[in-house]
């Protein structure tokens, strides 16, 4: 069992609904240890690939792309949550369905920020459906720009994002894999890798 499968054994806490609460040490209160060493494995398992930029969607994203950005020497961007109805065309646009909120959001990246001499990895902190990580593969092909690749966290194997991406061809890591969770025992099962 890796250092994140341990954290998530002693804090992560199994909610109705399919959903993982990971507040204690990942996206409320942030372990900043854990945060670096999860930045050093992100590194290891991309070190052969050449990346311009750190990709994420806030808010939670940003804390476990911080430390990757750090690792490779490169910016981190995050694609932001824009309300404004008024889109200028100096923004790449994409809506991305919400697994924890069920609403929405319209999500834009700075043409600035992202051009086609970009490789391009892609960071989130949970990935369910694959949504969050579709829009933001969206954002960088938009861009002309190459996904390198995509890491999460804590991927929830039990639902179809993971093998949709791993379908479409992208080399995606997740340093743990949940395949099955029980909201009444609490017991959480991980894939082997
Ligand atoms: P997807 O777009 O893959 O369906 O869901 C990924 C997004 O939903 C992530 O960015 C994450 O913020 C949120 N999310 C999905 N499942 C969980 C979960 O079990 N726990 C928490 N805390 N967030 C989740």
């Amino acid at each position: 069992m890796n250092f994140l499968e341990k954290r998530i054994l002693k804090d992560g806490i199994v909610k109705p609904g399919n959903v993982l609460k990971v507040d204690s040490f990942l996206n409320h209160q942030m372990d900043i240890a854990l945060l670096d060493e999860i930045g050093k494995e992100f590194h290891r398992r991309f070190a052969d690939k050449k990346i311009t930029k750190v990709l994420t969607i806030e808010a939670s994203g940003i804390a476990i792309a911080y430390p990757v950005a750090r690792e490779f020497g490169v910016p981190l961007v995050f694609a932001k949550k824009s309300k404004s109805i008024n889109i200028d065309g100096d923004l790449y646009v994409v809506e991305v369905e919400s697994f924890t909120h069920k609403n929405i959001n319209r999500v834009v990246v700075s043409k600035k920020f992202l051009s086609s001499d970009d490789h391009v990895l892609i960071i989130d902190d949970f990935l369910a459906n694959g949504c969050a990580l579709q829009g933001l593969i969206s954002l960088v092909e938009d861009a002309n720009a190459t996904v390198e690749g995509l890491g999460i966290a804590i991927e929830k194997g039990f639902q179809d994002g993971g093998m949709r991406i791993r379908n479409l061809g992208y080399h995606l890591e997740s340093l743990a894999i949940v395949d099955a969770m029980d909201p009444i025992t609490g017991e959480i099962t991980f894939r082997e890798q």
